[in-house]
């Protein structure tokens, strides 16, 4: 079986909220996100992802996917649901009854690597009950804010029963795997640096090298 590749894309087009330092790097054009999923609609092989919970979500990833029957998973940062320039609860049920799968971002959006058991448990598992209550349905799928985490986090999203985890390593992952990886849509990205992700693996000594990152964390 080909192994997946998994994009992940964050906000879109202007942000109508102050962003976090070093934010504005992820957020891409409506028209590097077009060329994205008209390029991704010839390669069955591609996972789409939205991370966070912008408000753009629903009012440009949404129609832009449907307007070419393709579906994604929308990451929500729980704790920001009713924020400005965030989803609200309404909005994230607009997406799932659109047929979107909607996955757990966490609580408060922070690195998981070094928290304490008592705060990964809210970031995983308070914040997996919180949106099950929103959509009346189980959040089986968790993608950790910056792609951080460490084995002990990675433990706590099994106690809180995750089905998959997805990061930001670079890889692709089988896509029956417990740990999916991803790879990041970046605001510099051209057509070809597009085109580029979408086609696969890392080769070489740089595949070597991410292997050699992504085993260290598991460890660590
Ligand atoms: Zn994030």
């Amino acid at each position: 079986m080909r192994k997946m590749v998994n994009l992940v894309f964050h906000g879109i087009d202007d942000p109508p909220r102050q962003l976090e330092p070093g934010e504005e790097r992820v957020w891409v054009t409506s028209r590097q996100l077009e060329f994205a999923l008209d390029s991704v609609a010839e390669h069955p092989w591609v996972g789409i992802s939205f991370d966070d919970g912008n408000a753009s979500d629903l009012r440009i990833a949404l129609p832009s996917l449907a307007q070419r029957n393709l579906k994604a998973i929308f990451f929500i940062t729980v704790g920001r649901l009713n924020v400005p320039g965030y989803l609200d609860p309404h909005g994230v049920r607009e997406l799932s009854r659109a047929g979107m799968v909607i996955g757990c971002h966490g609580m408060t959006h922070q690195r998981w690597r070094g928290l304490p058991a008592v705060r990964l448990r809210e970031e995983t598992l308070d914040a997996k009950n919180a949106l099950e209550q929103v959509l009346g349905h189980a959040v089986t799928t968790v993608a950790c804010p910056y792609g951080s985490y460490d084995r002990r986090s990675l433990f706590a999203c099994r106690q809180a029963g995750y089905r998959h985890v997805l990061t930001c390593d670079r890889l692709s992952s089988s896509p029956d795997a417990w740990l999916q990886h991803r790879s990041m849509i970046f605001r510099h990205h051209n057509a070809a640096g597009i085109l580029h992700i979408i086609d696969g693996e890392l080769h070489g000594l740089r595949l070597i090298r991410q292997r050699l990152r992504v085993l260290l964390k598991h460890w660590i």
